[in-house]
């Protein structure tokens, strides 16, 4: 994988990511007239709950408004000025322009550890990744190779973010479909560089502490190992990876794809962990694809868990996809019981979520 490094007109970082061998010119100027932005975000912790919400509310700075038939995520061609200067690319990185964190909020926001108002700013790092130059393409449609380009950027931005001064997790992930609230169509996800424990993970690590308190053993080796004794609700299983709808799933199509041997994030990945993903992940993609009798496509959240720096012996990386689609037409909202008390209902089975999504493997 060659990496270059590149600064946008408001002196944002841009990074394209080409296979070995492959990258072209990469030295194109952003020529759009772009001010820098003031990222203001700051993050309180709730003294109820002790989780940390971050308010991103003020955001200054001239904005640049492209006409709304031009992507932003497109290369740079004939004449249509984006966020990629290239005319093309393989996959390009670059930091949001209107980010919930960023490292400059620390110049603006004061810290205050008072009682009941404890704030820091919101000094983290947003960024886009393009997985494709292609529009109407998906990240289902990639081939293998490209698929371990997008793997080997989302493994350079963890192991670059993870090393930022006062970044405590990070976290990489797609939205698709407009049902999730995703407004640009071209394939895209996101990574954010939080300068603090998620809620999940918080949760996620107290878990697997009780689990070595009660056992002496790890909470993730056990669970890939209670999958494999009961494989009804895996769904896919590689040589070094294991995909299966969890026991207690929160949503009516929900997959959790752990590698066999654990590792902490996706820079302890080997390499036959990481030649075998592109297949695994793509295939899951296209199963959820098949899922409904229906040609929309399946509305998804994929989410990379990976273990924040204090929590690295016990917590194990794994992706999270499911789909908030419940049948053909209908969503399943958070509403009453989910979104006021965090307490889910689910009208899917997951043992019959696991059977449905083996029925609608790829054959041949
Ligand atoms: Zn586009």
């Amino acid at each position: 994988m060659q990496k270059t490094t590149t600064k946008l007109a408001d002196g944002r970082e841009l990074i394209y990511f080409d296979a070995d061998g492959t990258a072209a010119d990469r030295n194109y100027s952003d020529l759009r007239p772009l001010e820098p932005t003031t990222a203001l975000s700051e993050i309180r912790r709730d003294p109820v709950t002790g989780d940390h919400v971050t308010v991103a509310a003020h955001r200054q700075g001239r904005t640049y408004h492209p006409p709304a038939d031009e992507c932003p995520l497109c290369p740079s061609r004939d004449g249509r000025l984006s966020e990629v200067p290239a005319p093309e690319y393989q996959v390009a990185v670059f930091e949001n322009r209107f980010p919930s964190l960023a490292l400059g909020a620390a110049e603006h926001v004061a810290t205050d550890r008072t009682a009941f108002h404890e704030t820091v700013p919101g000094a983290g790092r947003c960024e886009v990744v393009c997985f494709t130059p292609e529009h109407d393409a998906s990240f289902a449609s990639l081939t293998e190779q490209k698929a371990r380009l997008v793997l080997d950027a989302w493994t350079d931005r963890t192991a670059e973010l993870s090393a930022l001064p006062g970044i405590e997790q990070v976290y990489c992930f797609e939205n698709r479909g407009v049902e999730i609230g995703v407004t640009l169509a071209h394939p895209h996800g996101q990574v954010y560089a939080f300068p603090f424990v998620t809620p999940r993970t918080v949760k996620t690590a107290a878990a697997a502490t009780a689990h070595r308190a009660a056992t002496g053993r790890n909470l993730f080796e056990d669970l890939i190992a209670d999958q494999l004794a009961h494989p009804e609700r895996v769904v896919l299983a590689g040589e070094h990876w294991t995909a299966f709808v969890p026991f207690a799933a929160r949503w009516p199509y929900e997959v959790h794809l752990y590698p066999n041997r654990r590792t902490p994030d996706l820079t302890g990945l080997d390499e036959a962990q990481r030649a075998e993903f592109p297949g695994i992940y793509l295939e899951l993609l296209r199963r959820f694809d098949r899922l409904f009798d229906t040609d929309a496509p399946t509305p998804y959240i994929s989410a990379w868990h990976q273990a924040p720096a204090g929590h690295r012996d016990e917590l194990a990386l794994h992706l999270e996809l499911f789909t908030i689609r419940r049948t053909v037409g209908k969503l399943k909202f958070l509403a009453g019981t989910e979104s006021g008390m965090d307490a889910f209902m689910n009208d899917v089975s997951p043992e019959q979520a696991a059977h449905r999504l083996r029925e609608v493997a790829t054959h041949g």
